[in-house]
């Protein structure tokens, strides 16, 4: 979490010395690496009191970066695919 601007934010389990675990580093992270870095940064989303606020930002922005709400880019692309599927079944 990088910008502290709505009130759920305040209370986000990723504050300080974990914020790192969120995003790739700038250098090259291989596979593996990768995913024991978002395992570790699920395990906290998975204790944080706002998992739910802070999916639903991130599937409202269209984050495309990083672990939010306990979900990758990719798992939130595939939310948002359910999602609009199951909107335009509603039309
Ligand atoms: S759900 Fe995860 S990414 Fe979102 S605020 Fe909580 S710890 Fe941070």
């Amino acid at each position: 979490m990088q910008y502290i601007a709505d009130s759920w934010q305040r209370f986000a389990a990723c504050k300080g010395p974990h914020a790192d675990l969120f995003y790739p580093p700038n250098t090259v992270e291989r596979r593996e690496e990768r995913a024991r870095r978002e395992a570790d940064a699920k395990s906290i989303c998975a204790e944080c009191p706002v998992i739910q606020e802070c999916l639903e930002h991130a599937l409202s922005i269209g984050e495309t970066y990083g672990i939010w709400g306990g979900k990758s880019e990719v798992e939130r692309r595939v939310l948002l695919d359910q999602r609009n599927k199951r909107m335009r079944k509603l039309d």
